[in-house]
């Protein structure tokens, strides 16, 4: 495969060798070469998908592949950082995406992959328990967990009409469209704005106004049945 000059300038080519995941270390990525004449498979990105790509043709003794990577690190929306200081005047670390493995599998269905490589580094982890939620407003503590359920009751009928719009091929709409035809009408209540946000923006990272009603449905279903617990 031929990368022109100009694009190598403009790109960071992490040219990973199968000798690097032969190494399984952590390392520093080292550029064997500064031009890629060459090669079997091009993986485009050294996110979890690139990486895993990479990891399996390694497996299958598939050595004539390249990774193109256009930041300075693997991981793509896996990502850390420093933050603040402990007493100790050393830094927290905080993830900047992904953090939980969510679903693990039951048997005898798959295990989530990810998860059987959190066991195998014995990645330290805590269960986050969903339903032991507390709330508050301004007065302090307030129990409207009572919304958290009638937004997934909302949410349910959002999902059977995801499933007419796909199935009867209809016109898509936004989330915000498709949770008010469920039912599901905020506006005036800022407790409910809450739980909305809780269930919804922090899940996928935007408000309903500006995702799709039907690929919502669609990233729950993957997101959460795959490997369902
Ligand atoms: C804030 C946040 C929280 C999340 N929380 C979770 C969670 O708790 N649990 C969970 O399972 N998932 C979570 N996710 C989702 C998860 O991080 C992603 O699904 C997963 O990391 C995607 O991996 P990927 O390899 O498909 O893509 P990416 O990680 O996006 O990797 C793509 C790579 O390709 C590179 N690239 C893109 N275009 C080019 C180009 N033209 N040339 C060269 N390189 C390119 C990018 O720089 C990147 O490194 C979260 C995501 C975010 C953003």
């Amino acid at each position: 495969m031929q990368i022109p000059k100009f694009a190598f300038h403009k790109l960071l080519v992490l040219l990973v060798s199968s000798q690097y995941f032969r190494q399984a270390s952590t390392a520093p990525l080292q550029l064997p070469n500064k031009v890629c004449q060459k090669a079997g498979v091009a993986i485009l990105g050294a996110g979890v998908a690139g990486i895993t790509t990479a990891q399996a043709l390694s497996n299958a003794s598939l050595t004539d592949f390249v990774i193109l990577e256009y930041l300075p690190r693997v991981g793509g929306r896996v990502a850390h950082t420093d933050f603040g200081r402990k007493p100790d005047g050393s830094p927290y670390l905080v993830e900047l995406g992904a953090n939980w493995v969510q679903g693990l599998g039951t048997p005898p269905g798959p295990e989530n992959p990810i998860w059987t490589l959190a066991k195998k580094y014995q990645l330290a982890n805590t269960y986050s328990d969903y339903d032991s939620i507390e709330t508050f407003n301004e007065t302090g503590a307030v129990d409207f967990t009572g919304l958290l359920d009638e937004y997934e009751d909302a949410f349910t009928t959002f999902g059977q009409d995801a499933g007419y719009i796909l199935t009867d091929n209809l016109q898509d709409r936004t989330a915000r469209s498709g949770l008010s035809l469920a039912g599901w009408k905020p506006e005036k209540d800022p407790a409910a704005q809450a739980a909305e946000w809780w269930s919804y923006d922090f899940e996928y990272a935007n408000p309903p106004e500006q995702a799709s009603h039907e690929f919502t449905a669609i990233n729950y279903v993957g997101e959460d049945f795959q490997y369902a617990a």
